[in-house]
């Protein structure tokens, strides 16, 4: 392989460099087959097994057994913006919604094309920079479930813990930070999450609903916007996204190989910490967008003093190998994502990098 740079995309993003290696090896001959994993069949029993490997590993690294059914799915998470509501609001109930950022915004008008949902609560006034104590709010009688974005990638904030709203349970559009840390899914009936920031490459969405609720959704759904039917068949009703699937499997192998979500946990506490203290040790040159207790461990953002610097800032880092830094536009400065399979190295090389930037221009 050519040399590789740091890689602080916030999506698709970094995937472990051994996965990769695996992908390469097995192009030509998956398990034995004469084939690749992208030229066999879905039915065949090469892919079953691994379509019910990456469940399986799923549900080891989660903790959790038959109580959820996980789904894959196409469409990205927008797609569930939409398909969450027609699966979990009843007639005569309201979705509530937390917004925190840009993609609970937009949660917010997809699941207003589909049934009556509402704002909750909203950081919009302070530019995202922080997440409520979900168990103060207080939904409405009506409530169906309180919509959250559990780390917003685009303004860099993170819920670091969750509880249930007035006893209304959660879903979760948990794209940006699945599988980086454990988590206790009593507060949540849904969860879903896009694969390509910490579990895989985009095309696949992983679904986690609660098995009991899959009885309690509308009939007359087309099949494939409907959990209970993709359920039924183990999501594979249609020809699936096989290949992300397929790298799905390996990113959990690896996971579960190095000590599971808790370790995975310490890696990037140990990450984002280092980039935290960086900023507020910088004595104003680089401040923080987030408010310090609703920081998020794998979307970091920060400004500089001035837009010139910011710019100057992304050209020479992207100089120095250091690729995917420019921040949101509606945050603006920088933002460094540093999921999973981002080395604590990487993180080393940023902070090398902000501490002589600075000297050079502070
Ligand atoms: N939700 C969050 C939190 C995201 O970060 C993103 C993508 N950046 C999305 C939803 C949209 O995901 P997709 O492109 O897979 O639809």
């Amino acid at each position: 392989m050519t040399d590789r740079v740091h890689n602080f995309y916030p999506g698709p993003a970094a995937l472990p460099k051994p996965v990769l290696e695996q992908v390469q090896r097995e192009m030509l001959d998956f398990a034995g087959t004469g084939m690749s994993i992208l030229e066999i069949s879905h039915r065949s029993a090469a892919y079953e097994r691994v379509h019910n490997g990456a469940i399986e590993q799923l549900r080891s690294l989660l903790g959790i057994g038959e109580e959820w059914s996980i789904l894959f799915m196409g469409g990205g998470a927008r797609t569930q913006f939409a398909l969450a509501p027609m699966n979990r609001l009843p007639q005569g109930n309201a979705a509530e919604h937390v917004v925190t950022g840009k993609w609970s915004e937009t949660a917010l008008s997809q699941a207003q094309t589909v049934g009556p949902a509402r704002e909750l609560w909203s950081s919009t006034e302070t530019n995202h920079d922080r997440v409520p104590d979900l168990s103060a709010l207080e939904p409405g009688s009506d409530a169906a479930y309180v919509h959250i974005t559990s780390n917003n990638t685009t303004a860099g904030t993170q819920y670091s813990t969750y509880g249930r709203p007035g006893n209304v349970p959660l879903v979760a559009d948990m794209t940006s930070d699945v599988l980086s840390r454990p988590l206790d899914l009593a507060p949540f009936d849904l969860i879903y999450a896009s694969a390509q920031k910490n579990a895989g490459p985009a095309g696949v969405t992983i679904v986690l609903i609660r098995t009991a609720l899959l009885d309690e959704g509308p009939s007359d759904l087309p099949d494939m916007f409907s959990y209970a039917t993709l359920a039924a068949k183990n999501s594979l009703l249609n020809t699936p996204p096989v290949f992300p699937i397929y790298v799905v499997k390996l990113v959990t192998d690896y996971l579960v190989e190095h000590g599971g979500l808790s370790a995975q946990a310490e890696r990037n506490e140990r990450k984002a910490q280092l980039l935290y203290d960086t900023i507020d040790g910088s004595e104003g040159f680089y401040r923080g967008h987030a408010r310090p207790d609703s920081r998020s461990l794998l979307n970091v953002t920060f400004r500089l003093p001035t837009e010139e610097l910011e710019a100057k800032f992304v050209a020479e880092s992207a100089q120095a190998g250091l690729v995917g830094l420019k921040g949101y536009r509606s945050v603006g400065g920088i933002r460094a994502s540093l999921y999973n399979a981002v080395p604590l190295e990487s993180v080393e090389a940023l902070v090398q990098f902000m501490s002589d930037f600075q000297e050079r221009w502070g």
